[in-house]
């Protein structure tokens, strides 16, 4: 919360509030956990320790615009650090057995910061620090990303990894102007990349067709010990800064589709974007109850458009790596 952007910038502490909001509100019984501050081992396992130790002295000096939108203040050091362990920390209370699903409520977002920069309201990327965290220990680790934007940083620290699969749906042609299919990972990791970007207006319906036809398919065969999703909810038909036509519900249903490919207690959501504190509250609670309530239901997911030809494009490229139905 004390991360400060500055006056009237979309990242903002009320968001933190609206999905805390949401969670509470879902009926689901919640667990609470305070991470310490990321050690700089921990964020060494993804970024270069010259950038974590320019980014500290950055902060301390009092901090400002990094980039055109992209704003630190004092606290945001300690803010980062600590949302940089949330996902370990959760990690390791869910292997205790405290709860069967992770959410990490916290910001700054992460999806967008790479090995030597922030970029996009991001300075850590606390779902690679989780995944890298995870992978050192021996696991497999598949991360969704439904964020609206493409997650241009965790695709680039994992391109190389065959242990690690990324899968983002996005919309194509906005900010950070990565993520097109061609981008399919390298090496070893070859396949284990897979972008798809949607034209503006797109719908939950294909959102959730995507997701059965494409990326269930594919994490089934990629077998992961972990899933962890970049759940931006900019992709929410009120959201300021992006065009997509997603309604609190259409996370739910993806949330359905995703809770039974690893046992319960091995997966963790991660709050990336989302700008419209409404669309927060209500997609937060929709992903949970989507993902631990049997009694969940989604209502008719019927805004915005459905490009199947989209579909058919993802499903050629995936088809060359993966066996889709
Ligand atoms: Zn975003």
């Amino acid at each position: 919360m004390r991360h400060d952007t500055g006056y009237g910038h979309p990242e903002r502490p009320e968001r933190i509030s609206a999905v805390i909001a949401g969670l509470e509100s879902s009926g689901i019984p919640l667990v609470g956990v305070a991470p310490e501050p990321a050690s700089i081992d921990l964020l060494s396992a993804v970024h270069d320790a010259e950038y974590i130790s320019r980014f500290e002295k950055f902060c301390a000096d009092g901090g400002g615009a990094i980039d055109m939108d992209t704003y630190a203040g004092a606290a945001s050091w300690e803010a980062s650090l600590r949302a940089a362990a949330a996902g370990p920390a959760v990690c390791d209370r869910l292997d205790e057995g405290v709860a069967d699903l992770g959410y990490v409520a916290m910001r700054p977002p992460g999806h967008h910061a790479v090995r030597d920069r922030a970029m996009g309201f991001c300075f850590f990327n606390n779902v690679a620090v989780t995944a890298a965290c995870l992978t050192r220990r021996g696991n497999r680790v598949a991360i969704v990303d439904w964020d609206v934007h493409h997650g241009n940083g965790t695709q680039d620290l994992f391109y190389e990894d065959p242990d690690v699969l990324y899968l983002s749906i996005h919309q194509e042609g906005i900010y950070p102007g990565t993520g097109s299919l061609s981008e399919t990972g390298h090496g070893e990791a070859e396949g284990t990349n897979l972008n798809i970007a949607v034209p503006g207006r797109t719908g939950g319906e294909f959102y959730i067709r995507a997701m059965s036809e494409v990326l269930v398919p594919i994490i089934t065969q990629f077998k992961p010990d972990w899933l962890l999703v970049s759940s931006g909810y900019d992709a929410h038909v009120d959201d300021p800064l992006a065009g997509l036509n997603l309604v609190a519900d259409d996370y739910g249903s993806m949330a359905q589709l995703l809770a039974p490919l690893v046992p319960a207690g091995r997966s963790v959501i991660f709050l990336e974007g989302g700008y419209d504190l409404d669309a927060l509250r209500q997609s937060a609670a929709a992903t949970v109850r989507g993902w631990l309530d049997p009694t969940f239901q989604a209502g008719p997911a019927d805004e915005g458009i459905n490009p199947q030809g989209y579909l058919r494009w993802a499903q050629e490229v995936a088809a060359r790596y993966w066996k889709l139905p």
